[in-house]
């Protein structure tokens, strides 16, 4: 699904240069679920962000589903992210003024599918993820779990093949954050191929294979 090799990236600021990703080979195969763990500042949102055509990367080859990624327009960037790809990150990342079944409806906008199909399609996903009775609060009345959910559900509206998950528990209590876990293992189970970042070796522990990346470099693979 997923083939990286020799990945390189730096980000240029003024006149420093910072070398981010020092070579990075990694296949993550269809229905596979693995976490990425390393010190803050390593390397893996950065990683995640190539990873989900979000940034680009200076040197190496990247293949997702066969297909070449390289120096994409970022309408065809677009297009492969909407067909392939869902995000879930840290913070959220809601509109605040939409409500719950709103949010998850909007990748379907970007679809032009009608309003009032994709709010149904969003119920649906809302109720696969517990919180259908959520459906018409705004985020600021969720809890963090319930908000995440919601991105989840989000994430899922497109039929994904893979979900890129940046610290999806690193806002929330050990508790929620373990059913959150239980609901990507889940969603993991029909098929989706899942790469999480994480903090937290109880999180890493539920995946197949855990990536350890020390200074931009992948020091240790471990099959959990
Ligand atoms: P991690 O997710 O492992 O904490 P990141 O991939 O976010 O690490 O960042 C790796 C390094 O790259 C850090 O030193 C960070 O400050 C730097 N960095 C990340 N994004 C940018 C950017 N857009 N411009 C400049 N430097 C960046
Ligand atoms: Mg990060």
């Amino acid at each position: 699904m997923i083939r990286i090799r020799n990945i390189h990236k730096s980000y240029t600021t003024g006149q420093n240069s910072l070398h981010v990703l020092k070579g990075i080979d990694l296949n993550v195969e269809q229905g596979d679920m693995i976490s990425v763990m390393g010190a803050s500042g390593s390397g893996k949102s950065t990683l995640l962000n190539i990873l989900g055509i979000l940034d680009t990367y200076d040197q190496g080859e990247y293949l997702l589903n066969g297909l070449k990624i390289n120096k994409l327009s970022e309408k065809k960037a677009a297009q492969l992210r909407n067909k392939m790809l869902g995000f879930v990150f840290q913070s959220f990342n809601l509109i605040s003024f939409k409500n719950a079944m709103e949010n998850v409806a909007m990748p379907l906008y970007y679809q032009n599918v009608k309003r009032k199909k994709r709010n149904l399609i969003a119920m649906e996903y809302l109720d696969r993820m517990g919180i259908r009775d959520w459906a018409h609060h705004l985020p600021s009345e969720l809890s963090g779990g319930q908000k995440q959910r919601v991105a989840i559900a989000r994430a899922m509206i497109t039929n994904p093949k893979v979900i890129l998950a940046d610290e999806p528990t690193g806002a929330l209590d050990s508790v929620t954050s373990l059913e959150v876990m239980d609901q990507l293992q889940e969603i993991n189970k029909e098929g989706i191929t899942m790469i999480i970042v994480t903090h937290e070796h109880d999180i890493a522990a539920r995946t197949r294979k855990t990536i350890r990346i020390t200074d931009g470099m992948i020091t240790d693979i471990v099959n959990n």
